[in-house]
């Protein structure tokens, strides 16, 4: 394979200045430049026409314009909600949804790694392992991949979800980065309000993101809140348990004021009892302001685990159980099959009824 060129969402501002300041050109490009890529919807170098020509060619010749390939999309049965899958540079893939709210909206949820080393039991990305973290332009990329397929509706992407692929707060940094571009009034300019962070519980960061100062909405996957469970499903509890991720919830909520999301995949016979759902009301109920938790009910969908979606009823009960003692919950019921792969949190993104998409083949590894 010959020398693979640097994508332009991964060009630190210092080089690219030393690169523009080579060729002599004003200081002022790097920030037109930064702009032009973050808002364009060209799908190349030549559609920068605020560039001279010249420029344009040079850039094209040292950075590549995106960090993401298509190597195939799906859209769910009402044509609706599209799911990209994307080649990197070095043939890994990742995947990317996007979910329009009937003009109103177009939800985005992305991938931080390819693969994931979480290893929750009912999760296609997490029997795969980490592959390898993504860098900040490869999480910014998908942003842009979909801001593309927009432009002929001339609609921009205006809620980003982190909950593809992998964990994202283990993967801090590049996360944080492409955070901070998303959010940047002179780059993408979408408010951190509407940007969602998922995270298994890693406690730490969720502390470090509560110290950012970001009112950004952290979205907690519980699944289960006695440890015995939960351990048996997310391994990250034996590292964390339950009492450490309600807490650090609390202080995220204390902190940036936002209201929290717990997501909870309902796996039959599992975590799905009248005594399991009261565990939770409970423990939330201990944290106070109960009003501040809204959980997510996920029934669960054929995959790794073989595990088995609870009836309706049951589903229903769950939900009046934690309503009852005060905490907001919602049943998010899916319309299809499963996904051929992907995060078992990629389908519940966003206050959206899940819609899963099948590839017709298998994904790649
Ligand atoms: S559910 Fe999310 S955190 Fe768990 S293994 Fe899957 S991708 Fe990783």
């Amino acid at each position: 394979m010959g020398r693979v060129i640097p994508a332009i969402t991964d060009v630190s501002d210092g080089a690219l200045a030393a690169w523009l300041a080579e060729r002599g050109e004003p200081k002022y490009r790097l920030k037109q430049i930064r702009r032009s890529v973050a808002r364009s919807t060209a799908t190349d170098w030549s559609g920068l026409t605020d560039l001279p020509l010249k420029l344009r060619a040079e850039l094209a010749q040292s950075f590549r314009w995106s960090s993401v390939d298509l190597e195939r999309e799906a859209a769910s049965a009402d044509g609706e909600t599209r799911k990209a899958l994307l080649r990197l540079h070095d043939g890994h893939h990742i995947e990317t949804v996007l979910m329009p709210h009937h003009g109103a909206r177009n939800s985005v949820c992305i991938s931080t790694q390819a693969g994931c080393p979480m290893a929750c039991a009912f999760c296609a990305t997490g029997e795969m392992g980490l592959v390898r973290d993504l860098t900040a332009g490869e999480i910014v990329d998908q942003v842009r991949y979909w801001q593309r397929e927009l432009r002929g509706r001339e609609e921009r992407v205006s809620h980003v979800v982190y909950m593809g692929m992998g964990e994202p707060l283990r993967n801090y940094g590049p996360v944080m980065s492409s955070v901070r571009a998303l959010t940047d009034p002179d780059l993408f300019g979408i408010s951190p309000r509407r940007i969602t962070i998922s995270t298994c519980g890693i406690v730490p960061k969720m502390d470090a993101l509560a110290a950012e100062g970001l009112p950004i909405t952290l979205a907690v996957s519980l699944h289960a809140a006695d440890d015995a469970t939960r351990a048996r499903i997310m391994p990250v509890n034996r590292k964390w348990d339950v009492d450490e991720v309600l807490d650090a919830s609390a202080r995220y909520v204390e902190r940036t004021k936002r209201r929290l999301t717990f997501e909870y995949v309902l796996l039959g016979g599992v975590n799905d009892g009248e005594e399991h759902a009261e565990t939770v009301a409970r423990r939330i109920a201990e944290r106070g302001r109960t009003d501040m938790y809204h959980v997510n009910l996920i029934p669960v969908n054929p995959g790794p685990g073989g595990f088995k979606r609870p009836s309706p009823e049951k589903m229903e009960r769950f939900a009046r159980i934690l309503e009852r003692a005060g905490v907001g919950a919602t049943v998010r019921i899916s319309k299809g099959q499963d996904i051929a792969a992907g995060c078992g949190q990629l389908k519940v993104a966003e206050g959206k009824a899940a819609v899963p998409i099948r590839f017709d083949a298998p994904l790649p590894r």
